[in-house]
């Protein structure tokens, strides 16, 4: 059987350890707080080929570059690590309790910065169709790298007309697919389509293929290659922990919190993709930096002065 260790207890524990938990790891050191954080080391930082938005880097930065440098920034302070994924998390007096496979620790607060995970397309080589800009998560992320190409979206949905609709305004050369388990488009979701010059593939998605530098779906028995396909297939918010202690969340699962980034649980805070739909790493580093001074000014208050 694994042995188990308890961490010493803190002030605040951090569960997740990509940019948001990172930032505000550092935040909340700096603060001469003590800090543990728990990761279960999935971040979806590492996967970005070239983050190009993100302030400060010119000519764009790998994300797991990225991600490197916000880990060695919060190695220069004494912050305590547990790795594995948090499935317990419970409140005890003065603060939480939380627990993973291998430990445990409790803590005065607790920031939840668990991030999203996305719905992958079925299809073989994903990692690399990623690596080479063919398949895409994130217009916002880079929209601007398909201006004039060629782009398909995958969906399972009338999600997928917005997304399309979303993508025109960056390209006129644009095709729907849709996955052999899609809700059916209304005649004026169809519509819409074919105002905005918006080709709905013909037949349902049977394989999809990196080819030749290019992406290849098999639809209704043709073949449409792009140079990029965007997946509209939609995410999955990692909010269980704060549902678990009676945190409210919105109707796709987001955390809500108050503008100093606390949920309704006093003393559980969130930050990062938990907490937006606009998944971006300057929001996580944003929503990170206000949860760590907010944290760090609770703990103040409770301290006899
Ligand atoms: C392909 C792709 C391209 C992107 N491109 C861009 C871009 O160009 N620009 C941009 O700004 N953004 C981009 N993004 C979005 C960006 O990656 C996210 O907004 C950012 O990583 C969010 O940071 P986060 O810390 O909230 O979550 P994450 O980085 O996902 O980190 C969450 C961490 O929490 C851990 N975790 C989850 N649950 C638990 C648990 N119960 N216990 C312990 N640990 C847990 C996970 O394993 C993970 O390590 C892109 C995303 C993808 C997938």
């Amino acid at each position: 059987m694994a042995t188990r260790t308890s961490l010493p207890a803190v002030d605040a524990a951090i569960i997740g350890g990509g940019p948001a938990g990172l930032v505000a790891a550092v935040y909340l050191a700096r603060l001469r707080r003590s800090v543990a954080i728990v990761d279960a080391s999935q971040s979806r930082l590492a996967t970005i080929p070239r983050a190009r938005n993100y302030p400060g880097f010119p000519d764009g930065i790998p994300g797991a570059a990225l991600l490197g440098a916000l880990r060695e920034q919060a190695d220069r302070y004494p912050i305590e690590r547990g790795a594995g994924h948090v499935d317990a998390l419970e409140r005890i007096e003065n603060g939480f309790r939380l627990a993973w496979e291998g430990g445990d620790l409790t803590a005065r607060l607790v920031l939840l910065a668990s991030g999203t995970s996305d719905v992958v397309p079925a299809m073989p080589h994903l990692s690399h169709s990623l690596r080479k800009g063919l398949l895409r998560y994130c217009p916002v992320c880079d929209g601007y790298e398909v201006i004039d190409r060629k782009v398909g979206v995958l969906a399972n949905g009338p999600t997928g007309v917005q997304e399309a609709l979303y993508l025109r305004h960056f390209t006129p050369d644009l095709t729907l697919f849709m996955t052999p388990d899609a809700q059916a488009l209304a005649p004026a979701e169809r519509e819409r389509l074919a105002r905005a010059g918006i080709r709905l593939a013909v037949g349902a998605v049977e394989s999809i293929r990196d080819w030749n530098g290019r992406i290849s779906v098999r639809h209704g028995g043709a073949d449409t290659a792009c140079e990029s396909l965007y997946s509209a297939l939609g995410l999955e918010v990692h909010s269980t922990l704060a549902k678990q202690v009676g945190a409210r969340t919105d109707e796709s699962g987001y955390v809500l919190t108050d503008r100093h980034q606390e949920t309704d649980v006093p003393g559980l805070y969130a930050a990062g993709d938990v907490v937006l739909g606009l998944n971006q790493i300057a929001v996580a580093a944003g929503t990170a930096a206000i949860a760590g001074a907010a944290m760090h000014l609770a703990l103040h208050r409770r301290e006899p002065r």
